[in-house]
């Protein structure tokens, strides 16, 4: 049997799943400022529907976050019990539902709950977790005339196509269910001209200074490297824009997108749907960049997240040890 790779990914970040009659909500111990965890609601029972389920985060600070859609893992074990060879018995069944939700970088630090809500809007799960620091970095960026003009200028152009791009962002499509596992890069390189989480002071022609948090990662590559999909997911938009040049969004789960910018060209129509590691464009700098880069983002329900937080981890040989029951057959 092939064990579900999200659910193992899941493990890995740290959620504990455990055997039980009525559903329990278990959380990750804990969550990174700015980074994603994945959350189980199990077992549910038979004929049960992921979309009837959202999951919500109140942080310390008293603020709540947005509803983020429950779906079942793809590639789930069908409802038969996979026993763990290890002290704790772990049991992954189809009705196991799943969350992806990310802690925004300037969340409060500290203990925080997450409730689920069932049909009709029903609380059926409540959990702890905490939230953890993390240092972010600081830069200044220079803008020339017109870099500065493409920021500030007003253009009812600009307003529409953000409306638009915060529209595709702001939705949850509850039958986007295509992640299998990890993250893998976008492109093959580990130049990173600027990091995710950056304060970015953004200095303009003027002199007049905006600061802001960069909300992806860019990778400095030469225009017309490849540019591959990052984890299975439906193309939402891939269109010409003028603040991010050419762009390219997938949805992998319900409301969870990556986002690709500054492309030179683009490879898949909207409607498609790429596997992990599918050729969708090339680096450009089409748009606000001041060289060729690919700008890569991770968004969850329009919270920003690093999305290097998945890259790789349904291939660390930790997994195996784990639950090594699960990792074979
Ligand atoms: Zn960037």
């Amino acid at each position: 049997m092939k064990a579900a790779p999200l659910l193992l990914l899941a493990l890995v970040l740290g959620t504990s799943l455990v055997s039980a009659q009525t559903p329990v909500l278990s959380p990750p111990d804990s969550v990174r400022r700015g980074e994603p965890g994945f959350a189980m609601l199990s077992p549910l029972s038979a004929g049960s529907k992921a979309s009837d389920y959202t999951l919500s985060v109140r942080y310390a600070d008293g603020s709540a976050s947005p509803a983020y859609q429950g779906f079942f893992a793809p590639g789930s074990s069908g409802g038969r019990e996979v026993p763990s060879a290890g002290p704790s018995a772990v049991v992954l069944r189809a009705e196991t539902l799943m969350f992806l939700f990310s802690a925004p970088v300037n969340a409060a630090l500290g203990p925080a709950v997450m409730v689920v809500y069932g049909p009709g809007g029903v609380p059926v799960g409540e959990a702890g977790f905490s939230v953890t620091d993390r240092v972010f970095s600081r830069e200044d960026l220079y803008l020339d005339s017109a870099l500065t003009g493409i920021r500030i200028d007003p253009d009812p152009r600009k307003t529409e196509q953000a409306l638009r791009y915060q529209a595709v962002l702001a939705s949850a499509d509850p039958t986007a269910v295509f992640l299998d596992g990890g993250f893998v890069k976008p492109v093959e390189t580990e130049r990173r001209t600027s990091v995710f989480g950056l304060r970015r002071r953004y200095v303009y022609f003027s002199g007049e200074v905006d600061v802001t948090t960069h909300n992806g990662i860019d990778y400095g590559c030469p225009t017309g490297s490849p540019v591959i999909a990052a984890g299975a997911g439906r193309v939402v938009m891939a269109e010409d824009r003028i603040v991010t040049g050419n762009t390219i969004i997938l949805e992998h789960l319900p409301g969870a997108f990556t986002i690709y910018m500054h492309l030179d060209t683009m490879a898949v129509p909207v409607g498609a749907v790429v596997a992990r590691g599918a050729f969708i464009g090339t680096v450009g700098k089409t748009g606000l960049a001041t060289g060729p880069h690919l700008h890569w983002e991770f968004r969850i329900r329009g919270i920003a997240c690093d999305p290097e937080a998945l890259v790789g981890l349904d291939k660390i040989p930790s997994i195996r040890r784990m639950i090594p029951a699960i990792e074979g057959g």
